[in-house]
């Protein structure tokens, strides 16, 4: 009986100095590991673009051509034809160039129909918005969703039956611009997209 006891009680008081130990010593850890958890750094720190490649036939734009280059006429962008030429690269899939979030994706109107703008935040440098118009279809719609590189986001159109099907395709510097004309000889707030994308594959 008494030894019985005896072990009883040192069970007892080896419990009680374990869960004393694990107040000063284990608590510590894992009150850090729970806040480590409970706020993950996607939602403290945007996630950066930092690969970009291009927007037809991916990820090199092999099948394609740019049939009117950044500058040319005083085009703000880029014209991605299929190499096929005429509609035959209608309904084809357009990709996100690189990480970023959706800013906007809805019919801009005459001249521009189904338009869509990923806005990407850059690690070292100022963020740039992508521009993809004339959608046949678009794929995405919420603002503010995360899109990764090479993720299909629309296919090609002709901004209902006014131009033969192509994506005309922005990069700006300007994350605030409106929708703007798509020539202009002031290009202020547009970077040449292939210069760009070409940097930073
Ligand atoms: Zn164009």
């Amino acid at each position: 009986m008494t030894m019985t006891k005896t072990i009883s009680r040192n069970f007892f008081l080896l419990l009680f100095l374990t869960l004393i130990i694990t107040a000063f010593i284990g608590d510590p850890a894992a009150k850090q590991a729970n806040k480590i958890e409970a706020t993950p750094l996607a939602e403290i720190l945007p996630t950066y673009a930092t690969h970009f490649d291009f927007p037809v036939g991916k990820p090199d734009g092999e099948g394609y051509y740019n049939a009117q280059v950044f500058g040319k006429n005083n085009h703000l962008g880029d014209d991605w034809n299929g190499n096929g030429g005429g509609d035959t690269d209608f309904g084809d899939t357009i990709y996100s160039v690189a990480n970023g979030y959706i800013q906007s994706a809805e019919n801009q109107g005459s001249g521009w129909g189904k338009v869509i703008m990923i806005k990407h935040y850059m690690e070292t440098e100022s963020n740039v918005i992508s521009l993809y118009a004339h959608c046949d279809k678009m794929l995405v719609t919420k603002a503010n969703h995360f899109i990764r590189r090479s993720e299909p986001i629309g296919t090609i159109g002709n901004a209902d039956g006014i131009y033969p099907a192509h994506l005309h395709f922005e990069i700006r510097s300007d994350t605030d611009l409106g929708i703007g004309g798509g020539y202009s000889a002031n290009t202020s707030g547009y970077l040449d997209p292939t210069k760009f994308i070409k940097a930073h594959r």
